[in-house]
């Protein structure tokens, strides 16, 4: 009986350290680890002894005798990453032990470690549970919302709740008494990078890719027209997209582009409502989908069926879980590209495509449509947008697409940081393993360290940032200890007090437990995991609800500086 990686995998590896028989690669030092879709167990060499479940952060492994219809084809994709081979001939087993970072050296004339992470997704948590475990370092995570934990949060599908799973880890990072939140505090805005340098001895910006990528074609703009990250994060109750306006008053949706975010916004515009009502989803998002006139979200591609740029599990989840069609030109391409296509991945994906239903049947419940070869050339309409035109990619012909409602998804973008340089054309901020570059110089700025999307790009899953975030600490502590960042000069406490002058409204880990407590209270009634606040207010209102003892600890533990 052995173990299955399921659709959910984050690729954070935990569970590659777990196993006492090394049967679950690619492994975070093998060729493929960074571009690999999940991770894979080896079924002829695992021992079923459930250590990878226990480890995995996000429920994403089962015993094979416990999965559901929808996850069996993933026995087959755990099989296939290993050699056909005897089912008695076991790899052999070699021992993987997570790497470990060189322990931060307490110098007696030095004050112990302390960091500052900026932003609160996996990124900066994973960066902070890698920094506690160094004795003695103190971190204080800062997050412009009052609530943590980025895009698991406001990014993560609600219809995928086991992904959010994630943030019982990051909740028992939270936990640590060295640990720190101060939310509802906007660095750039009410504090600088100097202040933040004046209490730490490094910072790591953690901050994600905040922006869309954005199309340039003529009619972007026009209501009606939007991005698909922009209604994953109204969908999901983000309190700054809280008001989109958005219409699903007509029968079709077009999504450009193909990845993940696509597949995600295609499925929560198509799923039943009442599915989505046991979900964490927005209440705003649930009343405009029950009231949705949407039958059909086209999902169109530029290039044909091999390069799709979601991934093989989430395929997999969405044929699962909708009515997901091809036309027939594209039956048709998805079967030539069968006949010739090199690679098990493009490979797998095609085989999927080519078992999906037809458009040209009467659909029962909306559905989905994957269309290629399609270049997107102008949104039509005048007032708002109708549809749009596209080209039949590499040929001159031109095709159009009635549409209420254009969303592209092609990816989203960093932002510039305030005191930082940016590499414009990447939109990362330049950096050579997590220490920033100053480009003119070509030297590390000491205290300056960034970690996830805008270290290395909007690539990758959730515990794609343990690996990204444990080389940026690795190169931190080193510097630390070859003694390249100066102890901050502000005294420990003088923290707690600077961001009370220059936001009175900091929530600390007792104000986010209080409104994580109120919105689980809010849902509980309706079978729902919670019901959150959008409302910047509501939440400052719930977090004033903290029971004083916490926040008087928390004071405590500020003014000591632990
Ligand atoms: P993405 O995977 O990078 O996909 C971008 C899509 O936009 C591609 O289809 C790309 O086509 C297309 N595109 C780019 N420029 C275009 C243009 N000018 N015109 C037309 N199409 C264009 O981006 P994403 O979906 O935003 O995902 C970002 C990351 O988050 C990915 O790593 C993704 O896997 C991850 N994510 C994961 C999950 C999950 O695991 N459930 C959920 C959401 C996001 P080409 O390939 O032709 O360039």
């Amino acid at each position: 009986m052995p173990h299955v990686i399921t659709q959910s995998c984050c690729n954070d590896a935990s569970c590659v350290y777990a196993c006492p028989v090394n049967c679950i690669h690619p492994t975070p030092d093998e060729p493929g680890f960074a571009t690999a879709e999940m991770l894979h167990i080896d079924p002829i060499a695992c021992v079923d002894c459930g250590a990878c479940v226990r480890a995995c952060p996000v429920g994403a492994i089962l015993p094979d005798t416990r999965l559901d219809s929808q996850q069996l084809p993933f026995v087959e994709i755990n099989a296939s990453h290993y050699p056909d081979r005897p089912a008695d001939e076991k790899l052999p087993p070699t021992s993987k032990l997570a790497p470990v970072i060189p322990a931060a050296q307490v110098h007696v004339r030095r004050q112990p470690l302390t960091v500052a992470v900026v932003g609160s997704g996996p990124a900066a948590m994973y960066a902070a549970d890698e920094l506690l475990l160094q004795p003695g370092v103190q971190v204080n995570v800062f997050e412009k919302l009052p609530t943590p934990y980025g895009l698991v949060r406001a990014g993560v599908a609600p219809d995928h709740q086991n992904t959010k799973r994630v943030t019982q880890l990051f909740d028992r990072v939270a936990s640590h008494r060295r640990f720190r939140f101060y939310l509802n505090v906007e660095v750039g805005k009410q504090l600088s990078h100097a202040d933040l340098l004046g209490h730490h001895h490094a910072v790591v910006y953690a901050v994600g890719a905040p922006d869309d990528r954005r199309l340039n074609i003529e009619g972007m703009g026009l209501p009606g027209t939007g991005t698909a990250t922009q209604m994953v994060a109204w969908i999901n109750g983000h309190p700054d997209f809280a008001d989109l306006p958005v219409d699903l008053g007509h029968e079709r949706v077009v999504i450009i582009g193909n990845g993940n975010v696509a597949l995600d916004v295609a499925r929560l515009l198509t799923a039943a409502p009442g599915d989505l009502a046991r979900t964490d989803i927005a209440d705003h998002a649930l009343h405009a989908l029950r009231a949705s006139g949407v039958r059909e979200v086209v999902i169109a591609a530029r290039r044909g069926p091999a390069h799709s740029a979601f991934t093989l599990p989430e395929l997999i989840g969405l044929a699962g879980a909708s009515d997901l069609v091809l036309d027939a030109d594209d039956h048709r391409r998805v079967l030539g590209e069968l006949a010739t296509v090199s690679g098990s991945l493009a490979k797998q994906k095609l085989e999927i495509l080519a078992g999906l239903g037809d458009d040209s049947t009467t659909p029962s419940r909306p559905r989905i449509r994957l269309a290629y070869q399609l270049t997107p050339k102008r949104i039509l309409g005048q007032q708002r947008a109708t549809g749009v035109e596209f080209s039949v990619t590499g040929t001159d012909e031109t095709l159009r697409l009635d549409a209420g409602l254009v969303l592209t998804s092609i990816g989203y973008r960093g932002k510039l940081i305030r005191d930082l340089p940016f590499d414009e054309a990447r939109a990362v901020v330049p950096n050579d393993e997590g220490r920033v570059i100053d480009p003119v110089a070509g030297q590390p700025i000491p205290g300056a360290y960034v970690a996830g999307w805008i270290k290395r790009g909007p690539t990758g899953f959730i515990g794609t940032n343990k690996s990204c975030s444990f080389q940026t600490v690795q190169a931190l502590v080193a510097d630390f200890n070859a003694g390249r960042l100066a102890d901050p000069l502000a005294k420990p406490g003088a923290l707690a007090k600077l961001v009370r002058e220059r936001q009175p409204h900091a929530i600390d880990s007792a104000g986010w437990r209080a409104i994580d407590a109120a919105e689980i209270a809010r849902g509980s009634g309706q079978g729902r995991p919670r019901n959150k606040f959008t409302d910047v207010a509501d939440m400052l209102a719930a977090a004033a609800e903290a029971p004083q003892a916490w926040s008087a600890r928390g004071l405590l533990a500020g003014i000591l500086g632990r």
